[in-house]
């Protein structure tokens, strides 16, 4: 069995001894290591089964830490980082060559954040080293918002969770990226589009695999839910379909009434897209266990963390 455990020494030890820990953030729970450990890197490779040409975001505690392994910052990603850091922004900007490219995947950059959670950011002060730390799932599936989740997914091959609580954000960073100094968004998530060009002006959105190819994020499946998934404008004209099947609903703030319908799970009554992005992973992870045949979505509103909950419910539902 994983220990799970909010012993942060602990915590700093096994990882200081190039093995593995689950660390919280406030957007989903981590599979770290040290970044330049080699064997520990690749320990995260094997036990998230996820390819070697997908790359890691590190994970640091200030931003003159930076310094350590980033080459260059462009003035909007200072801004950037003023603005949303300690927070769910991660900027891929130029390395240093110390950098491992097991952690960059051969790249000349580098994915970089400061997580907003008290617990990870002492457990960050307390080494000498930064963390590389991509969702702690397998590839492909849900990611984890709490240590059971973690502690669920790897029985074996994971020393220690640290407990941090339910993920306050509970959705991944947002993703943006440098070309010739203008900030390009690469992957839709806990930040808004919106709250990014308040501070960057407007931004060019490349989020789908042909324009970033190798960004697992991008991949036009995953964050999956093994129960086959559905994502539609009319849930329960869309329901009718399918009279004989068990069926849970995923909606944003309505209820609705249907017949063949097992399960109804409603994100934010009041209407509000911040609750409604901090439940999506737990409730798809909730509605994989209860046995139903298909899994129906609502398309969500599309502005704010909408845009970013129906990029992820879209990639539910490929196969
Ligand atoms: P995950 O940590 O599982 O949420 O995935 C890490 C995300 O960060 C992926 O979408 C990566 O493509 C992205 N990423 C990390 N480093 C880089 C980089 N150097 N260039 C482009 N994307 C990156
Ligand atoms: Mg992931």
């Amino acid at each position: 069995m994983t220990l799970v455990s909010n012993d942060i020494q602990k915590a700093a030890e096994i990882l200081a001894n190039n093995e593995l820990v689950a660390i919280p953030t406030e957007t989903v729970y981590g599979l770290a290591a040290n970044i330049f450990s080699e064997s520990g890197i690749k320990k995260i490779f094997a036990l998230k089964q996820r390819p070697l040409f997908n790359p890691l975001i590190v994970h640091t505690h200030s931003i003159e830490e930076l310094d350590k392994f980033v080459s260059y910052i462009p003035n909007k990603a200072k801004l950037l980082a003023e603005k949303f850091w300690p927070g769910s922004l991660t900027m891929v900007l130029p390395k240093k060559s110390d950098v491992p490219d097991l952690v960059t995947a051969g790249k000349d950059t580098v994915g970089v954040r400061i997580p907003n959670h008290t617990v990870t950011l002492e457990l960050l002060r307390n080494l000498d080293f930064p963390l590389a730390a991509p969702s702690a799932n397998p590839f492909g599936s849900i990611s984890p918002t709490t240590s059971t989740h973690v502690a669920n997914y790897f029985k074996e091959g994971l020393q220690m969770v640290l407990e941090g609580g339910a993920c306050q954000n509970g959705i991944e960073s947002t993703i943006i990226g440098f070309e010739n100094e203008t900030p390009v968004l690469y992957r839709l998530g806990s930040i808004s589009v919106e709250e990014i060009e308040a501070v960057v002006g407007d931004i060019a959105i490349k989020n789908n695999k042909e324009a970033a190819p190798d960004a697992p994020g991008m991949l036009s499946r995953h964050y999956a839910p093994d129960t086959t998934t559905y994502l539609v404008n009319d849930v329960a004209s869309f329901a009718s379909q399918f009279p004989n099947k068990k069926v849970g609903v995923l909606l944003f703030n309505q209820n609705i009434e249907a017949n063949n319908i097992k399960h109804i799970e409603t994100l934010s009554i009041s209407g509000n897209l911040k609750e409604a992005t901090a439940k999506l992973y737990a409730t798809l992870h909730k509605l994989d266990t209860l046995d139903l045949d298909i899994i129906i979505a609502e398309k969500f509103p599309d502005y704010g963390l909408g845009k970013s909950i129906n990029d992820r419910l879209l990639r539910a539902t490929k196969k």
